[in-house]
């Protein structure tokens, strides 16, 4: 009898698997405990693939010889716990789709900057000419690339919830951008299970294997010894030292090894420090990969960038208006806001996921000209910013924000939507909350 497999989560990564299982000749099964898309529903049944949604029933699951969790489930939810308890193996999409593939994997991960690292890799090898698929938490899954297309890279972004249901899973490239604290509410609010779980991504790595780090990351200093790593070490700074693999001097960005290059920051597509390091976090997975050092240069200044990230909408009335929705936590806040040349009037708020508004504390006394707080609970945003004595708005629409921020702004000033925190109180995505932006942006 054909091994049973069912898919928990009927989303981009949930329906992927349920396709590769499918085509794997796999006895499957996908349930979702809310509504499943059209467009997912048409791929399931395309194939014959039996689905349920609504509810997870439980003769249907625990008979499983394996179940494929969707990121979005978190471990303990009363399922999970079932089948754990029952010794049923849980694993994710990527680990599943892992095993149906000789293709290079080149994952990324870190609290900030997964996206546009992944993209900006995926548009140098794209630009080189290599057959690659972009997988992970962009675009088409991983498992439904691996079942329909014959790619032999994957430039993969990996969330740690992702990482969390990976075991055998490898590697040949593997970056880790940062860690700072994020999404903490599903790691029982301590810091070392999320740093265990963002580790993970050097798992079962070989010396054949590459890892590409930030090496002034303190976390990443503190911990990186305690995970028996086995790739070969490519780590980049901000400034030169011993051993690196990419670092900046003099405007420039010196990339080492394997090939030796050169470019001017300048030259960079993408502006703020934060992209300095996706830059060459990206330059260094390309160098490795064995491009020419002319294609990564060119690729590195043609990138046209991510939407939601520091994108810039308009200008009215001398006033720039820049969507930075996918700032979900502190530290990409603290980035934008750092990248910011006039002074600015911060949008923040949301579902506050454990922050401490203590890391941007400085630069919002420094950039800042005026907060409005965007969210159904703005208590904790007035108790820690009221003292500034800021000008501040509360808000509980993006229409109300955008006409609040339009009438704080003088000519010559910013408004920078950064919100330090996830969209899911007010809206349905981080998209839809830059989207919604951009759009009353656009009516002004
Ligand atoms: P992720 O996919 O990890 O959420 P993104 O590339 O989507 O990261 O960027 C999200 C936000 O994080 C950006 O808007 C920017 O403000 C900030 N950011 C991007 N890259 C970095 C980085 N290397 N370090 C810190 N913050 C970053």
């Amino acid at each position: 009898m054909a091994k049973r497999i069912v898919i928990l989560g009927a989303g981009e990564s949930g329906t992927g698997a349920a396709v590769l299982a499918k085509k794997q000749g796999f006895d499957t099964f996908v349930s979702d405990m809310s509504s499943i898309k059209d467009k997912y529903k048409t791929v399931l049944d395309e194939r014959n693939i039996p689905w349920e949604e609504g509810q997870h029933t439980e003769e249907l699951i625990l008979n499983a010889d394996e179940i494929i969790k969707s990121p979005g489930i978190p471990n303990n939810a009363p399922i999970i716990l079932k089948l754990k308890a029952q010794g049923t193996p849980v694993i994710s999409e990527i680990e599943f789709a892992g095993r149906y593939t000789h293709a290079k994997m080149i994952c990324i991960t870190g609290s900030n900057g997964k996206t546009t690292t992944t993209s900006l890799i995926y548009h140098i090898f794209k630009k080189a000419g290599l057959n690659v698929g972009l997988a992970g938490n962009i675009g088409q899954s991983l498992a439904y690339q691996v079942a329909e297309c014959n790619f032999d890279y994957y430039v993969i972004e990996l969330s740690s919830f992702q990482l969390d249901n990976m075991y055998k899973f490898h590697a040949n490239i593997a970056v880790l951008m940062n860690i700072t604290p994020d999404h903490l509410d599903r790691y029982d609010y301590k810091m070392q299970n999320y740093i265990d779980a963002k580790f993970r991504i050097i798992q079962n790595q070989t010396d054949d294997d590459a890892f590409i780090f930030w090496n002034d990351d303190p976390i990443i200093q503190k911990e990186l010894h305690k995970y028996g790593i086995h790739g070969q070490y490519y780590p980049f700074a901000e400034k030169r030292e011993e051993g690196l693999a990419a670092f900046t001097e003099e405007n420039k960005i010196y990339f080492t090894k394997p090939i030796e290059f050169n470019m001017e920051q300048e030259e960079l597509a993408l502006t703020g420090t934060h992209n300095l390091f996706n830059s060459m976090a990206a330059g260094i997975s390309a160098n490795i990969a064995g491009i020419r050092k002319s294609c990564i240069r060119e690729a590195l200044s043609d990138f046209k960038g991510v939407e939601h990230r520091l994108e810039k909408v308009a200008r009215v009335r001398g006033v720039d208006y820049i969507n930075d929705s996918k700032a979900t936590n502190v530290n990409s806040c603290w980035y934008a806001l750092k990248s910011m040349k006039t002074k600015t009037i911060l949008i923040l708020g949301g579902k506050d996921k454990g922050n401490d508004y203590n890391e941007i504390a400085g630069l919002v006394r420094e950039k800042c000209c005026g907060l409005i707080f965007l969210g159904l609970h703005n208590e904790k945003l007035h108790a820690f910013f009221d003292s500034f004595g800021l000008p501040t708005a509360d808000v509980q629409s993006m229409k109300d924000a955008v006409n609040a921020a339009y009438r704080m702004a003088k000519n010559g000033e910013t408004v920078l939507l950064s919100p330090c925190c996830a969209s899911f109180d007010l809206f349905k995505s981080y998209e839809d909350r830059g989207d919604q932006f951009k759009e009353c942006v656009r009516k002004l």
